[in-house]
């Protein structure tokens, strides 16, 4: 029996692992999927030159100083993100934008107009402190959006905010969510923006790193864009310690431990288990017992 389980090897699934680890716990972590990452997904380009990055691709060396620091540990090259040149922006098939990189889109002056009130909106609206109302929360961001007066090729505009901040459509998080995630990451603008205040400022290179510490030993490791800070963390935790292609179905909480079944008919026991997937996959599990009422519905 484990000490610890810990069902998803995405960013938290596996900085949770390795915290456990840290504090002499013996740990396993279960990924549905057959790498680690989650999110973060650097995929190889056909041409054989570098990756693309089909997940979160840039960090913050002073907003985010835990990436960072993973990043440094793990002897990772960066590049700041371009701040010139042309931006393009693909909203369907057949709509493509292209605008100098740092103005507004080609729009109308009134549909301009209309985006910098949202954009205003929204800064303002992130910098204020606690939660937002209920009243936000039972409506969607489109909906509250549209609400405001965001034209339609606003609306989509936002959609496409929601798309890579959090990979869901616009109708499917709720307007308190998205202003919440804004306040708890340094408001609105921050998140955006693309210089050394904001989340878009540096990206990773693939490249070799030849002395880290990997099971204990120094290797020589290749690692690739940004999910190589995944595969580092798994090679501290010691990769026997992944089981990858393991998609949870159940977990059954008993007084002295935790049972937890994969779909493939894997069965593992911990003392504890830390479950690290997005809280809209829990209607594919099965919890025992049960998670409160409201706590399921407010989750999914
Ligand atoms: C397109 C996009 C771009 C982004 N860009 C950035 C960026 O540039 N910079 C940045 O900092 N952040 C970015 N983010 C956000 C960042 O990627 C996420 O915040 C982070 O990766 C979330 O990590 P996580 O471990 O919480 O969740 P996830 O990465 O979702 O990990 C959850 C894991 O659980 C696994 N799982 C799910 N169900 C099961 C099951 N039943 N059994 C076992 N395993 C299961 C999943 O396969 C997954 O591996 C971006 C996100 C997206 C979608």
């Amino acid at each position: 029996m484990f000490d610890v389980v810990v069902i998803g090897a995405g960013f938290s699934g596996l900085q949770a692992a390795y915290t456990a680890k840290q504090a002499g716990l013996s740990v396993s972590v279960i990924e549905a999927r057959d790498r680690v990452g989650g999110k973060i997904w650097s995929v190889p380009l056909a041409s054989g030159r570098g990756f693309a990055e089909l997940g979160g691709a840039w960090v913050n060396d002073s907003l985010q100083p835990r990436v960072w620091a993973y990043a440094q540990k793990f002897g990772l090259e960066v590049v700041k993100q371009r701040l010139e040149g042309k931006a393009v922006m693909q909203e369907s098939e057949n709509e493509r934008f292209e605008f100098p990189f740092g103005t507004t889109p080609e729009f109308t002056p009134s549909e301009k107009k209309n985006l910098e009130f949202i954009r205003d909106h929204f800064q303002a609206e992130s910098l204020k402190k606690g939660l937002p109302s209920a009243e936000v929360d039972n409506v969607s961001l489109d909906q509250y959006v549209r609400s405001l007066g965001a034209l339609p090729k606003i609306a989509k505009m936002v959609n496409l905010w929601s798309q890579v901040m959090h990979g869901l459509e616009s109708t499917e998080e709720s307007a308190a969510w998205f202003i919440d995630y804004c306040r708890r990451n340094k408001g609105f603008l921050a998140i955006r923006a693309d210089d050394s205040t904001g989340g878009q400022y540096l990206r990773f290179q693939d490249g070799l790193c030849t002395q880290y510490e990997c099971h204990e030993r120094k290797a020589n490791v290749y690692l690739k864009g940004a999910q190589s800070i995944a595969q580092g963390l798994s090679n501290l935790l010691g990769n026997d310690n992944i089981h990858l292609s393991c998609p949870v179905k159940a977990t059954d909480n008993y007084d002295s431990h935790v049972t937890i079944t994969t779909r493939n008919g894997k069965i593992f026991q911990a003392k504890k288990c830390i479950v690290s997937v997005p809280s809209t996959m829990y209607k594919e599990f099965n919890f025992t017992p049960a998670l409160p009422v409201y706590q399921y519905d407010e989750l999914i």
